[in-house]
Order: structure tokens, then C-alpha cells, then sequence
């Protein structure tokens, strides 16, 4: 589902192509942009020919939201996604400015002028194909190619967006299109830790992580890769690393399994905030119900991610609690409203100020034992848990984002990955 279906590979076996990848923080001004600029002559001057992909400035995108949500709450789809697009054009296009001041030959990119073509699911794209030619002939006339990321075209020729982080996935893809030695995302941590280094100051960097260890921190929330570039870089085998933008450290290599022979059980605790629960009371306890209200939110590609039924006391009626990406609430709400005639349920309630923990291994030999430990922490710490779910590598729970911090920190100690 998140990986690309088809991905044109030019031969360009005489080139040595690296992707460098800078996101908001490493973009958020113009002394930053110029910054960064000097680190990319200096891989041009080690012979590399250089494609770069930009995120917008930091708090950006954020900004355009906000002015969409401001306009309408239900604005077409590829609308928001062409303001959303904006934030990215403006950072290529500086850079190659910056680029250009320190003599380089150079040229900014959008998603459609490569093109990077994509489906038309707008909001949440996937990209289908990339067409090399224009890029590689860039790249022989010596020019770094400056690509805004987060951003492709349609078959409708309308402009798509990738989804939150989609910039990673952008470097990815370039990175497998091009068959890049490396594909280099610089970012504000100096690698991926064993949970998120801003709220655990006791979290580990690790060198190395695997990765099936790194997509499910990432699907489970860690944002310091888009699951889906993640994803990808497994198909493809890209050669990916996290690195500091800011300090010139080592960082961390995503690498195959089998290369890791320290693997521990536990790779990490990640947590979601971008989640929204919804709980439909009442529903008539027969055949077909949760088919329909699921089915009704996948027509909208909706992501249901946990959800739980309870046992119906008299045979009549249960209530099903389930959570979606906070981003598809508004629609997911609007959608349910329609089909409650149809059902016939009482009512539904929906709550944004929840958090998704998961701890996550796919070495995770002894689930029960693990979930032992995670439920004993939370509840030593007072912290309610509102819905569960397991799988062989992960157990996540919904909690109250009041707690999410202490949660992490608690769990992080109790797993015994505090430095
Ligand atoms: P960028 O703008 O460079 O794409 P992001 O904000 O998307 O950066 O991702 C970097 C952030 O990811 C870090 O600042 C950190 O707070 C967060 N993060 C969450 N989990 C992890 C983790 N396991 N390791 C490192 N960083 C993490
Ligand atoms: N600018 C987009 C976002 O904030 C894409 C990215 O930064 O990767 O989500
Ligand atoms: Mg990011």
C-alpha cells in the first residue's frame, strides 16, 4: 500500500548520484538555507553528482493548513493539496539561489516538472513513477538538482502531496529511481534513538537499525522517517542514513537484517499524536454492521487503526471505539452522520486529545511477558489505557495525551533502554 507500484530505473551506472535530504529545521531560514548550501558543494566537490530534496521552512505547512481549514472545512482535495505544495517551492527554489551565489550549476525542481508522477489519492499520494530523463540530463550539464519534496502530479494534472513527512519518501524514491549510492536525510537529531530524544533524555542513539526495526517505529509514529520512505528504501535496498544537520556526526545506517547481530528484543517505544478516537454507542448487535461503517470510511481512504467492541449485555446492542488519523476526523465524522439511519445506532463521540504508545521489536518473543510489563508500568504510574492492540511486534496503547511523556519515560526505564 505505501510503496511505490513502479519505479523507472535509468541506467546510470557511470554517475555516482548521492540524495541529500534536508527537512524543516535544517531549511527554517535564510542563514540555514545558506548553511546548508556549503555542505552540498562541498559533496559536489568530492565528485558526487548531488540531487537534493527540501521539506518547506519548519511550522510552514502548518501555517497552510490553516489557511485551508480557515477557508472551508471540506476543501477539495487537490486545492489543499496545491497550497500545501507551496511551502516546498519556495525552499528549492532559495536553495538553488544559495547554491548558485556559491557558484554551482544548479536548477529547483517541482514534483510535476520531473515529473513524479502519482496516483490521485490527494492528501495521502503514491507515487507510481518517476521519469529520469530530465534529471539525468541535469545531472550531466553538472547541475545539482534542488527537488521539492512532499509533492508529485496526477493523471488529472493536478498536483498531489505525499502525506505528513512525505519529503523522506521524496529522497527515497529519488534515491531508487536514480539508484543512488546513498540517499543522506539530514535532520534536527543527530539519529534515530530508542524513542523520541525530546521527551526521553535518557533515549539511545543507535549506529545501526534494520529496516522491518525501523518501519515499525516509524508506522508506529516515530517521525524521524515517513514510515513509507522506509518502506520503500527495504524495496529498493537504498542505502539510508539519518544524520545531524546541524553537528558533523556518524548518525545512524538503516541497514538489511541479518547484518545486525546485536538485534535486541525491543527496538524502541514510539508514540502517535496524531490520533482520534471515535466511539459509536448502540449499535444493533447483527450481521453486516461493522462492515458497513468500515467500508464507509475506506471509500475515503480512511486508515482504522485499533480498534475494540464491546460485548453486547443484552444481545441488542455493543459500542465499537476505533481510532483514525486526527487529519481524517472531520470527514470520517461527516461520513458517519450518513450512514446512522442506515445502522440505527444511538449516538458517536469522537476525542482528539488522545495518544498512541507502542513498544515495538520484532524480536518480541515473549508478548505476554512484554505486555506485563507495559500495563504494570502504566498502571503504577495512574495512567488510564482507553484502548489496546497487539501483534507479534508491537503492543500499543491509547492513553490521555496528558500522560503521553510520562508514559514514554516510564516505559522506557521499565524496558530497560535508558542509557
Ligand atoms: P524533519 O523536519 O527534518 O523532517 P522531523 O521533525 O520530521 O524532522 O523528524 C525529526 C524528529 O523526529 C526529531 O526532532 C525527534 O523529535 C522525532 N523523533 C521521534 N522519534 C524519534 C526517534 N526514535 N529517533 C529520533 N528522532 C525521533
Ligand atoms: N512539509 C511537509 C510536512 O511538514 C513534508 C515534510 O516536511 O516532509 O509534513
Ligand atoms: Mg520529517
Amino acid at each position: 500500500m505505501y510503496v511505490l507500484s513502479y519505479i523507472y530505473i535509468k541506467d546510470n551506472r557511470n554517475l555516482k548520484i548521492v540524495v541529500l535530504k534536508f527537512g524543516g529545521t535544517s531549511v527554517a531560514d535564510v542563514p540555514q538555507i545558506k548553511k546548508i548550501a556549503l555542505k552540498i558543494k562541498e559533496e559536489v566537490e568530492l565528485g558526487n553528482k548531488v540531487i537534493v530534496v527540501v521539506s518547506a521552512m519548519s511550522g510552514v505547512t502548518n501555517n497552510l493548513i490553516d489557511l485551508v481549514k480557515h477557508t472551508s472545512d471540506f476543501p477539495p482535495y487537490s486545492e489543499y493539496d496545491n497550497v500545501l505544495s507551496t511551502g516546498e517551492q519556495v525552499t528549492s527554489a532559495l536553495l538553488a539561489i544559495a547554491l548558485e551565489r556559491l557558484n554551482l550549476r544548479t536548477r529547483s525542481w517541482l514534483g510535476w516538472q520531473i515529473p513524479i508522477v502519482t496516483d490521485n489519492t490527494y492528501g495521502k499520494s503514491v507515487i507510481e513513477k518517476i521519469e529520469t530523463d530530465n534529471i539525468s540530463t541535469s545531472l550531466e550539464h553538472n547541475e545539482v538538482a534542488v527537488v521539492s519534496g512532499f509533492q508529485g502530479v496526477s493523471s488529472e494534472n493536478k498536483i498531489t502531496t505525499l502525506g505528513r513527512g512525505g519529503s523522506d519518501t521524496t529522497a527515497v524514491a529519488m534515491a531508487a529511481a536514480f539508484s543512488a549510492d546513498r540517499c543522506d536525510i539530514y535532520t534536527d537529531v543527530d539519529g534515530v534513538y530508542t524513542t523520541d530524544p525530546r521527551i526521553v533524555k535518557r533515549a539511545k542513539k543507535l549506529d545501526i537499525i534494520t529496516y522491518e526495526e525501523m518501519l515499525e517505529l516509524a508506522s508506529q509514529g516515530a517521525k524521524v522517517l515517513q514510515a513509507r520512505s522506509v518502506a520503500l528504501a527495504m524495496k529498493y535496498g537504498v542505502n539510508l542514513r539519518v544524520l545531524s544537520s546541524f553537528e558533523n556526526l556518524p548518525g545512524t545506517s538503516i541497514i538489511k537484517e541479518g547484518n545486525n547481530m546485536e538485534k535486541s528484543e525491543i527496538s524502541g517505544i514510539a508514540h502517535s499524536l496524531n490520533e482520534a478516537k471515535i466511539t459509536i454507542s448502540g449499535v444493533p448487535d447483527k450481521p453486516g454492521q461493522a462492515a458497513e461503517i468500515f467500508g464507509s470510511l475506506a471509500q475515503f481512504s480512511i486508515n482504522v487503526d485499533m480498534i475494540v467492541q464491546s460485548s453486547s449485555i443484552n444481545q441488542k446492542a455493543t459500542d465499537i471505539t476505533f481510532t483514525i488519523p486526527e487529519t481524517d476526523l472531520l470527514t470520517a465524522e461527516k461520513t458517519i452522520k450518513k450512514i446512522q439511519k442506515k445502522i440505527g445506532f444511538n449516538k458517536f463521540t469522537s476525542e482528539t486529545n488522545v495518544v498512541k504508545i507502542s513498544v515495538v521489536g520484532s524480536a518480541m518473543r515473549n508478548q505476554s511477558g512484554m505486555a506485563n510489563i507495559m500495563f504494570k508500568t502504566l498502571a503504577k504510574n495512574q495512567i488510564n489505557i482507553h484502548v489496546i492492540s497487539t501483534s507479534e511486534i508491537k503492543i500499543s496503547v491509547l492513553i490521555s495525551s496528558d500522560y503521553y511523556e510520562l508514559a514514554m519515560r516510564s516505559l522506557h526505564s521499565a524496558f530497560g533502554l535508558d542509557i
